[in-house]
C-alpha cells in the first residue's frame, strides 16, 4: 500500500525539494547516508575499517540531466578513487551508469567509465556498476562485455534476484568469472519483468546464490585481495537472515574458503547483523553512500521498509 506512495514521492520534484531542504529530512537521511561530502564518506569508511569491516563507497547521484553533469560526476568519482588510495581504507567504489549519463550518450558513459577504471586500476581497486532500473540492464551488460573483451579485469557487476531474466544473465556471466554482488532489487518493476511476490524473489535469490557459490569453487575464481579493494567473485548483499544462512550453509557444504565470498550490507541497516556475521569470521563489506544527491537513495530505503516512513514522520512532527 505504502510502497507506491513512496515511489511516487521519489519521482516528485516538489517532494524532493521539500525533503532535501528540510532540516528533518537531512537529519533522518543520515541514518542511511554518511554525509554530503567526500570527507564525511571517508570518515565513516575509516571508522568501519577500524572495526574490521570492508567498505564500498558510492558518490550519490543518478539520471543526470546534461552531459556536463555526467562529466562533473565522473570528476567527483575520480577524486573519490584517489582519496581511497590515500586514506588506506579497504574499499572499492560503486558507480551508477545513469550518473555517468548512459541515458544521454552511450559513448560518453563508456569513455567516462574507461577513465575511472584506469584510475581504479592504478590503485589496485575494482569498480562495481550498481544495477538500476530494468531498462538499464541490457546497456549495463553490453558495456561490461565490451570492457571484458578489451581485457579490463577490475569491473564488477550487480544482479537482481527479482528479475526473471537474471538466471540467464548469470549463466552467461559465470565463465567470465566476474565479481558479482547478488541483491534482491530495489526498483519499482512491473510483473512482466520481475517476480511480484517476495517468496519467489527469495527462492530465486537462493538459487542464484547457489550457482554463484558453486562457480566460486574454481581455483581461478577471484578471491578477496589483501588490500580489500578487490572483492571475491561472490558478494551476498542482503539483510535477510534466511538468505544469509542459506549462503553460509551452501558455502560450508561446498567447502569454500572464507576469502571466496563476502557479505555486504547497506550503511545503517541491521548493524547488529553486520556485527554478528563479521564476528563469525566472514568478510563483511558495508556500502557507504555520501553526497548531496541523496534523495532517490533515501526514498528507496524508505520504500524497502515502510516502517522507516513512520520513523521519518515521527521526526517531522516532533520538530
Ligand atoms: C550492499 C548492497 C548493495 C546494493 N546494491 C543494489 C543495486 O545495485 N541495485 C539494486 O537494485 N539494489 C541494490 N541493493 C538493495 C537491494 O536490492 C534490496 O532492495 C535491499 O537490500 C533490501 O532487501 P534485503 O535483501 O535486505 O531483504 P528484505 O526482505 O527487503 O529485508 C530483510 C530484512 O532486512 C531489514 N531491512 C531491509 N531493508 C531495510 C531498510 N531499508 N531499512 C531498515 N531495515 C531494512 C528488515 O529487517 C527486513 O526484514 C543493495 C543492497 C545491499 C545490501
Amino acid at each position: 500500500m505504502l510502497r507506491p506512495v513512496l515511489f511516487w514521492m521519489a519521482q516528485s520534484p516538489r517532494m524532493r525539494a521539500w525533503v532535501t531542504r528540510s532540516a528533518v529530512g537531512r537529519r533522518v537521511s543520515r541514518r542511511f547516508v554518511a554525509g554530503e561530502t567526500l570527507e564525511e564518506g571517508l570518515e565513516v569508511a575509516r571508522r568501519l575499517r577500524d572495526r574490521g569491516f570492508l567498505v564500498t563507497l558510492a558518490h550519490l547521484g543518478e539520471w543526470v540531466h546534461t552531459q556536463e553533469d555526467a562529466r562533473q560526476a565522473a570528476q567527483a568519482i575520480h577524486r573519490l578513487i584517489q582519496s581511497v588510495g590515500e586514506a588506506q581504507v579497504p574499499a572499492y567504489v560503486s558507480v551508477k551508469l545513469s550518473h555517468l549519463g548512459i541515458h544521454l550518450s552511450q559513448n560518453l558513459a563508456e569513455s567516462l567509465l574507461q577513465d575511472l577504471l584506469q584510475a581504479a586500476s592504478e590503485q589496485d581497486m575494482m569498480l562495481r556498476i550498481d544495477m538500476e532500473e530494468s531498462a538499464l540492464v541490457d546497456p549495463t551488460l553490453e558495456l561490461f562485455w565490451r570492457f571484458h573483451k578489451r581485457g579490463v579485469a577490475n569491473l564488477g557487476l550487480v544482479l537482481q534476484a527479482y528479475l526473471y531474466r537474471t538466471e540467464g544473465d548469470l549463466r552467461r556471466l559465470l565463465p567470465a568469472r566476474v565479481p558479482i554482488r547478488l541483491v534482491k532489487g530495489a526498483y519499482k518493476e512491473p510483473k512482466t519483468v520481475a517476480y511480484p511476490k517476495k517468496r519467489d524473489v527469495d527462492a530465486n535469490f537462493d538459487r542464484l546464490a547457489r550457482l554463484l557459490l558453486e562457480a566460486a569453487q574454481a581455483p581461478q575464481a577471484p578471491r578477496l585481495s589483501t588490500n580489500g579493494r578487490r572483492p571475491p567473485m561472490v558478494a551476498i548483499a542482503s539483510h535477510d537472515e534466511d538468505r544469509i544462512a542459506y549462503a553460509q550453509e551452501t558455502a560450508r557444504r561446498l567447502n569454500l574458503p572464507r576469502d571466496a565470498m563476502e557479505f555486504q550490507f547497506l550503511y545503517g541497516i541491521r548493524r547488529d547483523l553486520q556485527e554478528r556475521i563479521r564476528r563469525e569470521g566472514y568478510p563483511v563489506r558495508i556500502y557507504v553512500p555520501y553526497g548531496s544527491e541523496w534523495y532517490p537513495y533515501f526514498m528507496r530505503r524508505l520504500a524497502e521498509r515502510p516502517a522507516n516512513l513512520f520513523f521519518f514522520l515521527r521526526h517531522l512532527f516532533r520538530k
